[in-house]
């Protein structure tokens, strides 16, 4: 098994009240000093794993797209510098809805930019989102998020492939319940032979806060309580099988090893 983290570009954001939901300013401002970053400015990497599997490519979660900020929308550009053509692609696998795991699959013209992929989404998550009902209940912050998935998966509904987290996908990758980011997420166990790598997607997002303190609640948590069991079950269970791994917004190379650290963790990515 190969697998080649490809970053689709970063976001820059202020470090506001509220980013973490649950811990004071002060003390989120402590965490990145610590870590040696920024305290008033967050960078969020988004960086999408294409695995070489069981005879299959495949890329999981798929950037922003066209849709994002000038400092992101770059999987494609970056898939050709590893090589890596879109019509090689032979599966999509989706962890959850947001935008920016979702909206690189189909670009503005409407095209499907992995042409050759079958598209593979939890069960629930898809529940949730293509939900008309829960749509039109939802404040308008959160509708953009059922809006995208109706662009991008409203053409495909009859073809895309529904798993329930837990289910094996594809021979050499089997899905885990992850929820909490969002009520389907799912993570991913990779089979490499000696070496299993996880991708667990936002299981945890910015790594000096939330891998450093996995009580500690992103405000895109929509369940922070599971979210943050989900969290500590999935580090765990990296430790203590020693498996690599990768996530979706995790520094460096984001993909890397973790260790228990105080009562959280560190991870170090193989390369800085
Ligand atoms: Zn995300």
């Amino acid at each position: 098994m190969t697998a080649t983290t490809v970053s689709d570009g970063i976001i820059q954001r202020p470090l506001a009240e509220g980013f973490v939901r649950n811990a004071p300013l002060a003390a989120v401002q402590q965490a990145l000093k610590d870590a040696g970053l920024p305290t008033d400015q967050l960078t969020v990497p988004y960086v999408p794993v294409v695995a070489d599997v069981g005879g299959q490519r495949v890329l999981f979660d798929t950037g922003n797209g066209e849709f994002g900020a000038p400092t992101n929308g770059k999987l494609l550009e970056n898939l050709g510098r590893a090589g890596i053509a879109p019509d090689a692609i032979t599966a999509v696998v989706i962890s959850h809805c947001h935008g920016d795991h979702i909206n690189g699959l189909r670009n503005k013209a409407g095209a499907l930019v992995f042409p050759r992929a079958r598209i593979y989404v939890p069960t629930p998550e898809w529940a949730w989102w293509m939900d008309d009902q829960r749509m039109t209940a939802a404040p308008d912050a959160i509708k953009g998020v059922f809006n995208a998935a109706r662009r991008v998966f409203g053409p495909i509904a009859q073809q895309r492939v529904r798993f329930e987290p837990g289910a094996e996908v594809l021979p050499g990758v089997r899905s885990l319940p992850a929820f909490g980011q969002s009520p389907g997420h799912a993570a991913f166990t990779i089979d490499g032979g000696g070496q299993k790598l996880m991708y667990w997607a936002d299981a945890a997002n910015i790594a000096a806060l939330f891998v450093r303190n996995p009580d500690w609640a992103v405000q895109f948590d929509m369940d922070a309580e599971a979210a943050r069991q989900t969290r500590r079950r999935l580090a765990d269970r990296v430790i203590r099988e020693n498996m690599l791994l990768a996530g979706y917004h995790l520094p460096g190379s984001s993909i890397g090893r973790l260790a228990v650290s105080g009562n959280g963790y560190d991870f170090t990515p193989l390369m800085a």
